[in-house]
């Protein structure tokens, strides 16, 4: 078979035209970090921030133009904005892509995601349903609560529900056209795909499509100043978790697990996956840690609870604390209306404000003075 040539794929792409310029996406020099490995092609297509929420039929017909070409097994365009980052950014093809990803240097344009921010923050999972998105929401609120400007960005996609546990519907608004205004309530800023996408449509994410969208809703919402962004990551440790971990600037990680997710070590996961790209792991939460009888109040730990404190000493990582399994958790985030607000003097907000004040302690001595955070090694 003939080998593929960097020439034969721009011609393809060259007949790809962008509708605004009327012109062909080659010419308009909007074909970056091309990439080829054996029969895998990745490359981005450069465009403006404010347009790239229309775009993505354009990056479709230029993956299906390289796709035709004879030779092609696989294609993977993203959309990017920065001039001078977009080589790193282009994807790698998509043949095993963890481990090449993991390899790459961290791509220059991360300072330029949210300016304004001090520090941003990932609470993460090895997989769904341990409660990631409950703990983003009331730590989000605890920071607050502790006194620091706080905006909570959306990240879960796949199935956004900020926007239910927080209270807020609508759409953000634009002032400019070109930034949206986050949402807001409990004032706490808020962006989420859910706001951007009908609930009811059934949306199909590619890995590439998440980090544009993720990306976007960094740069192109005016979060302004804030102390902390905490960002719901994606559930578990796949590609596109990967990728998130690795181009967004962060300061550190918070694991959330339970204690049977300890045992079957999907939280070590995590852990490995944000090991892999260098970013500190500030501890681990354990999540649905025992159960608080809400009628006698008596503790019983039905899942063996401290699974994750042995696990987290054993790794040399924090353990930041411990949330117990308790209906008016459940009830108050489903109704949105988050314990931390809706029982500000509860025991529960304040295990919540404890591993609030951790946060902001470690992020003190990775930001205030400039030093890194001693590097966490996981064998
Ligand atoms: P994830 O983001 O990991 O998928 P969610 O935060 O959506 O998980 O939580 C899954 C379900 O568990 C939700 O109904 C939530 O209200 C409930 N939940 C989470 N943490 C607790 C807790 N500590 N006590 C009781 N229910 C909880």
């Amino acid at each position: 078979m003939a080998k593929l040539s960097e020439r034969k794929i721009l011609k393809a792409l060259s007949t790809v035209i962008d509708p605004d310029a009327g012109r062909d996406i080659v010419s308009l020099n909007m074909v970056t970090g091309l990439t080829i490995r054996d029969s895998n092609v990745g490359f981005a297509i450069e465009v403006d921030p404010s347009r790239g929420p229309v775009l993505e039929p354009l990056r479709k017909q230029a993956e299906d133009a390289v796709h035709a070409i004879k030779g092609v097994t696989s294609v993977t365009a993203v959309l990017t904005a920065h001039r001078g980052a977009e080589a790193q950014q282009a994807p790698p093809p998509q043949k095993a892509p963890a481990q090449q990803q993991a390899a790459q240097p961290k791509p220059a344009g991360r300072e330029k995601l949210a300016p304004g921010v001090k520090s941003i923050i990932a609470v993460a999972s090895g997989k769904g349903g341990v409660g990631k998105s409950t703990t983003a929401v009331n730590l989000a609120l605890a920071l607050i609560a502790e006194g620091q400007s706080v905006g909570l960005l959306d990240s879960d996609v796949y199935g956004p529900s900020i926007p239910r546990m927080m209270g807020v519907h609508g759409q953000p608004e634009t002032a400019d056209g070109k930034t949206l205004e986050p949402m807001e309530n409990y004032g706490l800023k808020i962006m989420s795909m859910g706001f951007l996408v009908d609930e009811e449509t059934p949306m199909i994410w590619r890995g590439p499509m998440v980090m544009s969208a993720i990306q976007q809703m960094l740069r192109d919402v005016n979060w302004g100043e804030l102390d902390i962004l905490v960002v719901d990551m994606p559930p578990g440790t796949g590609d596109a978790q990967l990728t998130l971990a690795q181009q967004v600037p962060l300061a550190g990680a918070v694991i959330v697990s339970t204690p049977q997710d300890i045992a079957l070590l999907d939280a070590r996961k995590g852990l490995n996956m944000f090991k892999k790209v260098d970013v500190p792991v500030l501890g681990i939460v354990e999540n649905m840690s025992y159960f608080l009888c809400p009628h006698c109040g008596e503790r019983s730990e039905i899942f063996g609870h401290g699974g994750a404190r042995q696990e987290a000493e054993r790794l040399g990582i924090d353990f930041l604390g411990e949330i117990p399994l308790h209906i008016a958790i459940r009830e108050t985030s489903d109704s949105g209306h988050p314990i931390v607000v809706a029982e500000p003097e509860s025991a529960y907000t304040g295990a919540y404000r404890d591993i609030a004040r951790a946060i902001i302690q470690k992020l003190s001595a990775t930001v205030g003075d400039g030093r890194p955070a001693p590097r966490i090694i996981v064998q």
